[in-house]
């Protein structure tokens, strides 16, 4: 395992990173959907989940309440959201008011290459 640790020193910043390669993991179950990975840029721990039926989603939640997301319905969904880092740590300069405490950073996932339609 060759993990980097954690960077606790980098100063909150928000930067969005693009699409990214960084392998994350997705699992899914009638509450949703986690994606769970390292943060781009600290590379603090980061989970996310998606919930289903969350506001403002635009519909792309069409699962079932009684069975989780297919593969195909979690790599859709996984692409079209943007992830913010949720690493957890009080990294310097962070604002007062934080949705998600993290190093500020923000990415999009890159589409899993493998499950092209
Ligand atoms: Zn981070
Ligand atoms: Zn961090």
């Amino acid at each position: 395992m060759s993990t980097p640790s954690h960077q606790h020193d980098l100063e909150y910043q928000q930067v969005p990173l693009g699409a990214v390669d960084t392998p994350f993991q997705v699992s899914a179950d009638a509450e949703g959907v986690t994606v769970t990975g390292s943060c781009p840029r600290c590379h603090g721990h980061s989970t996310t989940t998606i919930p289903r039926g969350m506001a403002g989603t635009k519909g792309l939640f069409p699962w079932s309440k009684a069975k989780p997301p297919s593969e195909a319905e979690q790599a859709a969904l996984v692409v079209s959201e943007t992830f913010f880092c949720e690493c957890g740590f009080a990294h310097a300069d962070q604002p007062e008011i934080l949705f998600f405490v993290g190093c500020g950073a923000q990415w999009e996932l890159k589409p899993n290459s493998g499950s092209t339609p």
